[in-house]
């Protein structure tokens, strides 16, 4: 059977590749091998399967195939951080960032090709949305990742922490992102406990509501300001769901997940929310609701065509002193792999060949 037509095994839920095999006439044992081999180990090709009999090894090869996304370009930062881009069989990319530290291993992944939010730091959100990623297609990067960084084999794990700070609004393609996070939580494959994965959004409400009692993963809120009329000048979703509402619904996450503390992700634009009435502003709001949080001060990343400017460092810490005076824990971000646009804020892909399309606030 040609390649194109066989169905793409990586491509199903554990359920639906169980259903497969059964249809096949396999036992159920025989997906849960397959699984561990695709997920817990990597492999690219049956053959590799050496636990199952080359009979059914040739059965497998004729009917499925574990193709992977290609890789259209590779990155390597000055300082370790790798970036590359992911592209789909429909020509679509994103990017995937790999960023080793010494005890552990951060992949920041993406959600959607684009995104339609056009949040005036972020250069992603230049980007035209062209669509949402399938559940699959958030997994790959993962598979992909692992590839390239030779994770497989290696005794101590490479990649530790998962994280959905790539391109586009995770809670805009909620059920796809909540079907890939439950592949990542599989014991039986990649293994990523839900305390490993951390959700970043822009702030959606309901999602937020419905993350804090279904994918318990860890939330990173970018919130980037600290009034409404300044967050709705940098970040238009405030208007549909204004501090007020934001900082509720993580008020409830914190409750249903106590042990964690939800990120506060802050870029420090100069001139605009970096003041000492903005920290001021920042501690008022987080006594006010009573929130378990912390607060990561990232420096801006310019940007050809950005308003903004990076706010001094001297500035940062007096900002930084502000909360941790008031037993804020506020670390200041380091920036990684600026050189090959890696950096938070930075990611955009080629694939920008739609007219953008508008959020509805
Ligand atoms: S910060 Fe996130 S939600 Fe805002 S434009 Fe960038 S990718 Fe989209």
């Amino acid at each position: 059977m040609d390649n194109l037509v066989k169905k793409n095994l990586t491509h199903l839920t554990k359920s639906e590749l169980e259903a497969e095999l059964l249809n096949l006439g396999e036992k159920a044992f025989r997906a849960k091998q397959i699984w561990n081999w695709i997920y817990a180990r990597g492999v690219k090709s049956f053959e590799e399967m050496t636990n199952i009999s080359k009979e059914t090894r040739a059965v497998l090869e004729e009917n499925f195939s574990l193709t992977r996304p290609e890789i259209s370009k590779d990155l390597i930062s000055f300082d370790g951080t790798r970036k590359w881009l992911t592209k789909f069989p429909d020509g679509r990319e994103v990017e995937v960032v790999f960023i080793p530290e010494e005890t552990r291993g951060t992949l920041c992944i993406s959600s959607q090709v684009g995104c339609t939010l056009a949040c005036k730091f972020c250069h992603t959100g230049t980007q035209t949305l062209v669509r949402n990623l399938e559940f699959h297609e958030i997994v790959a990067q993962i598979l992909v990742a692992k590839d390239l960084i030779a994770d497989w084999k290696s005794p101590i794990r490479k990649l530790t922490n998962i994280v959905f700070m790539g391109m586009g609004e995770p809670f805009f393609n909620y059920e796809n992102v909540a079907k890939s996070v439950k592949i990542l939580n599989d014991a039986e494959g990649l293994g990523f406990s839900s305390r490993r994965i951390t959700i970043s959004t822009s702030g959606l409400v309901p999602e937020i509501l419905r993350c804090a009692d279904e994918l318990k993963t860890n939330l990173a809120i970018s919130l980037h300001a600290t009034n409404d009329a300044l967050r709705t000048d940098i970040m238009a979703i405030n208007k549909r769901y204004p501090l007020k509402d934001l900082l509720s619904a993580c008020k409830v996450y914190n409750q249903k997940n106590p042990n964690e503390k939800i990120t506060f992700e802050y870029v420090m634009l100069k001139g605009k929310n970096d003041q000492e009435e903005h920290a001021r502003e920042l501690i008022n709001l987080i006594k006010k609701f009573n929130l378990n949080v912390k607060i990561n001060l990232i420096p801006f990343n310019p940007w050809n065509g950005c308003e903004y400017d990076r706010t001094a460092s001297e500035q940062i810490q007096l900002f930084q002193k502000i909360l941790k005076d008031a037993d804020l824990i506020s670390p200041i971000r380091k920036t990684r792999g600026d050189d090959v646009m890696a950096a938070c804020g930075q990611l955009k892909s080629d694939s920008e060949r739609e007219k953008r399309v508008k959020p509805s606030l």
